[in-house]
């Protein structure tokens, strides 16, 4: 362990963590689904100090087209940072690091979409961290599922991304930057939360056969309360409340009507006063 490292206290005598939270406590997070007008499907995620945005297109045909299935569609996944989404410029695109995260979470996708109904087709996923502070690939995961929710991709559940880890000997729920940094061990998964299926499981540092269970049991805990507003999100997207959906009616333009909307009072009508 480096100088650096020993210096930087990352649980306190409270048993909180540098940020306050305790050991099994996720940061903030927000979503929001359908925020781009382009794409088929969309969302954004703030999870803690990362921000990313999810894009999808698809079914549509795949291209190139030597890359085409004769029968599913292929899930083509790029998640890529923004030179700006870190305090020290990140050199643009693709690199070792975001090329292998696309590769995984393409391949967590394609074990819940339901590729088989539509062959020759590819559905592209796109992920821009805008701003990242540790945990970007399971906010990118999290935010990609509802966007391919939105855009109305048949799949078997949402897929939800989750980390734990071990810092300063504890093991902890959803590390932030400098407990990745210098924790000793991140483990980031994705489930899915209806079946309880494991789609995406990495391990960088070392943990004990019990610290990983304990580390599995925050992360799959976390999922089902993240999983819980990622459907608040579409329920959000695809509600309409009745002022909105009268607002809407009388902007669009009035169906032609045989009979004219307004009263017509004739002299001769009985009633009319004078
Ligand atoms: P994840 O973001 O999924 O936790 P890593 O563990 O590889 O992935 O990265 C941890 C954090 O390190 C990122 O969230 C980001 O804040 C930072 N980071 C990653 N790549 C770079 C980079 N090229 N330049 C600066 N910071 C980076």
């Amino acid at each position: 362990m480096g100088d650096t490292e020993k210096k930087v206290k990352l649980i306190d005598s409270d048993g909180r963590r540098n940020d306050g939270r305790m050991p099994h406590e996720l940061r903030p997070v927000k979503i929001e689904a359908g925020v781009l007008h382009r794409a088929d499907g969309s969302a954004y995620v703030e999870w803690g100090g990362n921000k990313v945005l999810a894009a999808v297109y698809g079914p549509r045909e795949a291209h190139p087209r030597h890359l085409q299935k004769p029968t599913r569609a292929l899930v083509q996944c790029r998640y890529n940072m923004a030179p700006f989404s870190v305090s020290d410029r990140k050199r643009p695109g693709p690199d070792r690091r975001s090329n292998e995260i696309s590769k995984v979470i393409s391949e967590a996708f394609s074990s819940v979409i339901f590729l088989e109904q539509f062959p020759r087709t590819s559905v592209d996923v796109y992920m821009e961290v805008l701003q990242a502070e540790a945990g970007t690939r399971c906010a990118a995961i999290t935010a990609a599922s509802v966007a391919i929710a939105d855009a109305g991709v048949p799949m078997r559940d949402l897929v939800v991304g989750c980390a734990s880890g071990k810092v300063g000997g504890v093991v902890c729920l959803d590390l932030n930057k400098d407990e990745d940094n210098f924790g000793e061990a991140d483990v980031p998964m994705a489930v899915v939360p209806r079946t309880g299926q494991i789609v995406l499981l990495q391990m960088d540092g070392h943990l004990t056969a019990k610290e990983f269970d304990q580390a599995m049991a925050y992360s799959l805990g976390a999922a089902q309360q993240i999983y819980e507003l990622q459907k608040d999100a579409l329920r959000r997207r695809y509600s309409v409340s009745l002022e909105e959906f009268r607002a809407k009616e009388a902007t669009a333009s009035p169906e032609p009507e045989e009979e004219p909307k307004y009263d017509v009072y004739h002299d001769d009508q009985p009633g009319v006063a004078e």
